[in-house]
């Protein structure tokens, strides 16, 4: 900060009114809060979470009745003071109530009020100009004259009380560091007056005003002193005058009013920041600013506003490792069991993670790319940061990137700005106290772009190796080191990472997992570790093979093993209960021998596993949330189902289409995009011409399918708006069902792109879908020839398991979609129902 910068604050307030008295610029003052509006405010602006933040909130003295607060807001005083709350208590006793220690900034008037409820907030002109306290410019002329004489009458003030008491002592220096046009209002918030002076003082605006104000109570306090050193003997003992002169009420409710030792404590608290600094190991450019900063703390008073920003900072700095560091461990054969051992499967993202640290190992500086795992949630992309950064024993710090929209989140707000904080990187550093950690930027695809500027951009600066040896965040204002922290990425789709960032990136796919990857997973990692976390043994309760397929098929329908977690957990929970209630297996058969073994029996009963089979299933989970057949869809001509890409995996699609009397329309329905619409254009284009081929009519019979007919597509799972070229064959087959009215089979399902003379095109996210048709049980897939290479990436059980058609041409399509091919060519087939009642 330069140290002209005045304050600013905003122009927006949430208003804290209060009866308990006038808080006037540089003094501090406990308030307590217990009126729902106060209290919504501090709820909601000055805590989150349990931690304080530090926001600028205007004072308003309350003089009407409190009471009115529930209903009606009384007329507000128009003048009050912003102020910064520097510590927030919270109770329940007698009643829920915050208490706020409050130091004052500058005045303020309520320009126009914004909005009443749940809290206060108007519209405000800052009335003070905040400027430095040092070098204070001479007040001249009139004014000045005032001002010499009220820091006199200060000065007279302070000499009639004992200067052994070191808050007199402090105040006594005080005077004379403090520029003269603050001290009206330091003075009448210390000395003893009542709330109606202190407001005369909070509206005097004007400077000479003011001073003419506080005058007279300052003679009063001085006369009232006299009078009682007058009445009163001195006396050997000291003590007592201290004690007078604490309790009188000079400094009621004031910081001044500290314990006795209170000076000292703050001696030796500047010694110890002081330490501190020299120790903390800065570089030469940071320990300079960090000085000079502690330098103007200790000639700062307490009061001041700034010297809790300042003392914010310098003690930030201290706490940064700036060359604290944790040493790798790494040992390439170790890490690659302690990566098996945390995660089944993901083998090629394991192999190409031990690549690079074995890399990382060789050369110690890597300035290689950023590695990025992308895939659907639930994978275990944020795992295997945590896994990577235990190999290399080091710290690890996980980054939420979701919705931050504004680059002084990444880099920090400059210190002009109050209440301005560090960035999140600088944070991270902070909290884990070392400058190598290894950071997790947990969803770097949901950035956000604002007026605030682009966060990317930040980023970038951050993950360039080039540049990120002095990264200077806008809070702290010197380059801090960061070239020894080890960044990895996660995303759910690269489609949204700013290219320029992508760049910077290695992107690892981390595909969805299989059933049978699933099952081992849940076997392997999550029963385990939910047991742990409900303080279950695999004694009591046990999950087979079978019931966790039945959780994996019928309560989710997910690509990662997050819902299935849950599920486990749930499970848990409900078995918690019951092995705490005492419960006793109903297989346990009790054996009819005699009442006193029994009895023993029932003190400690066996430990006997609480086995979850499909009744215990469907109790404790309720009914199934996804067993409605495939099948059970399409028994009606004009269905079928292709295959979709999202973030969140690969997903089954239906694609539904009716016909109706009408003049050849079509109508979409379902949220689609552009190109959607495009595809089923082209598809009717399509199927008209080659109508007569295909032997496909309309409803009347007729050659032409859209002669005198209205045709509807829908594509259900209205909410999620679908794009994509890939839904062409589907669209085919559907409409191609409608017009010849025979049915799809109801085991397969399709993706391709179509062109207008019938051509299939390949598409993307080949292993995402057929992992998706595999998890809905259908059984084969119709894909694009030129996909076929993608087959290679599927898991070879579900391979096996899936009868794959590539597909080059629509009529392929068709042919593999219906049975008996289309149209049924060869003697027809009698078909199935018909074979079977023969
Ligand atoms: P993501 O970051 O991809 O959204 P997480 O890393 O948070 O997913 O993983 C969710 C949960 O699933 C974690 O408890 C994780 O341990 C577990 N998990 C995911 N994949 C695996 C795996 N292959 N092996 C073991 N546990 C896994």
């Amino acid at each position: 900060m330069s140290s002209n910068d005045g304050i600013q604050i905003p122009s927006r307030l949430p208003l804290l009114l209060t009866d308990e008295g006038v808080l006037l610029p540089g003094s501090t003052m406990r308030i307590s809060v217990d009126t729902p509006r106060n209290m919504q405010l501090v709820k909601s602006r000055l805590l989150k979470g349990t931690s304080l933040k530090s926001t600028i909130i205007g004072v308003i003295p309350n003089t009407k009745d409190p009471e009115h607060d529930n209903q009606e807001l009384p007329s507000l005083h128009s003048i009050g003071t912003a102020g910064l709350a520097v510590q927030v208590v919270g109770s329940n006793w007698p009643k829920p109530h915050y208490t706020l220690l409050i130091t004052g900034l500058c005045r303020f008037r309520v320009a126009q009020m914004l909005k009443e409820r749940p809290f206060v907030v108007a519209e405000v002109e800052q009335l003070d100009k905040l400027e430095q306290y040092t070098e204070g410019q001479e007040l001249d002329g009139e004014l000045g004259e005032l001002a010499q004489r009220f820091y006199q009458d200060a000065v007279q003030l302070v000499g009639m009380l004992d200067m052994s008491v070191p808050v007199v002592a402090k105040l006594r220096r005080l005077l004379d560091s403090l520029p003269r046009e603050t001290l009206p209002d330091v003075l009448a918030s210390m000395i003893r007056t009542s709330n109606k002076e202190k407001l005369q003082v909070l509206d005097a605006v004007d400077l000479e005003e003011r001073f003419k104000r506080a005058l007279p109570l300052l003679t009063r306090q001085i006369e009232g002193l006299k009078l009682l050193q007058k009445t009163r003997k001195p006396r050997p003992d000291d003590d007592k005058r201290v004690l007078v002169v604490r309790k009188g009420g000079v400094f009621p409710g004031h910081q001044f009013s500290l314990d006795e030792e209170g000076e000292d404590e703050d001696g030796d608290d500047m010694a110890v920041l002081d330490k501190k600094v020299k120790e903390a190991g800065m570089p030469e450019h940071a320990l300079r600013v960090c000085l000079k900063e502690l330098k103007r703390l200790k000639k700062m008073p307490q009061s001041m506003p700034e010297y809790a920003l300042t003392r914010s900072y310098v003690e930030l700095m201290v706490e940064l490792p700036w060359n604290k560091s944790t040493t790798d461990c790494l040992d390439i054969r170790a890490a690659r069991v302690l990566l098996d051992n945390d995660h089944y499967a993901m083998e090629k993202l394991k192999k190409r993670v031990l690549e690079y640290l074995a890399v990382r190992q060789l050369k110690s500086a890597l300035k290689g790319p950023i590695l990025c795992f992308v895939g659907p949630p639930g994978v275990g992309k944020t795992s295997v940061g945590r896994s990577i950064a235990r190999t290399l024993g080091r710290e690890f710090h996980r980054i939420a990137l979701g919705g931050v929209c504004d680059q002084s989140d990444i880099r920090g707000h400059r210190r002009t700005y109050v209440g301005s904080m560090p960035g999140r990187i600088i944070n991270g550093l902070k909290t884990v106290g070392v400058n190598n950690p290894v950071f997790l930027l947990d969803e770097v695809d949901k950035l956000g772009k604002s007026l605030q500027g682009d966060p990317a951009a930040a980023l970038l600066e951050v993950l360039d190796p080039e540049q990120n040896h002095s990264f200077t965040d806008h809070y702290l204002n010197v380059s801090f080191d960061l070239s020894q922290v080890l960044f990895i990425a996660t995303a759910n789709t690269t489609a949204t990472i700013p290219p320029a960032l992508l760049d910077r990136m290695e992107v690892l796919q981390v595909p969805g997992y299989t059933q049978e990857e699933k099952v081992e997973i849940a076997h392997r990692h999550l029963i385990p570790h939910q047991l742990e976390q409900h303080g279950l043994t695999p004694q009591q309760l046990q999950i087979p093979h079978h019931t966790t397929l039945d959780i994996i098929t019928k309560y989710t329908r997910e690509a990662g093993v997050r819902s299935l977690e849950r599920k486990i957990g749930a499970i848990c929970r409900a078995v918690a209960v019951k092995v705490a209630e005492g419960h006793k297996s109903p297989k346990v058969e009790q054996p009819s021998v005699d009442e006193s073994l029994r009895e023993s029996e029932m003190a400690a009963p066996p430990e006997m596993p609480i086995v979850i089979d499909p009744m215990a299933l469907k109790d404790i989970l309720g009914p199934p949330l996804f067993e409605m057949e495939v099948s059970e869809r399409l028994t009606l001509p004009g269905v079928a189902i292709g295959l979709a890409w999202t973030p969140l995996g690969g997903e089954i699609m239906f694609v539904e289409a009716s016909r109706m009397e009408g003049e050849g329309q079509l109508t979409l329905t379902g949220q689609l995009g552009d190109v959607m619409k495009e595809s089923a254009h082209l598809a009717i284009s399509w199927l008209r011409s080659n109508a007569k081929k295909y032997q496909l009519t309309n409803l009347t019979g007729g050659p032409d399918p859209l002669e005198g007919t209205d045709i509807h597509l829908h594509f259900p799972a209205g909410a999620v708006t679908k794009d994509g070229p890939s839904a062409g064959v589907t669209i085919v087959t559907c409409l191609a069902s409608l017009f010849s009215g025979r049915l799809v089979r109801s085991d397969v399902a399709m993706t391709g792109e179509i062109t207008l003379r019938g051509l299939v095109l390949p598409v993307g996210g080949i292993k995402d879908k057929v992992l998706a048709a595999h998890r809905a049980g259908l059984r084969r897939v119709i894909l694009p020839k030129r996909n076929e290479k993608d087959l290679e990436e599927i898991p070879a059980p579900v391979r096996a398991e899936l009868d794959f058609v590539a597909a080059s041409s629509l009529s392929d399509v068709l042919n593999a979609a219906f049975d008996g091919g289309f149209p049924i060519t060869t003697n027809p087939l009698p078909h199935p129902h018909v074979t079977s009642k023969l």
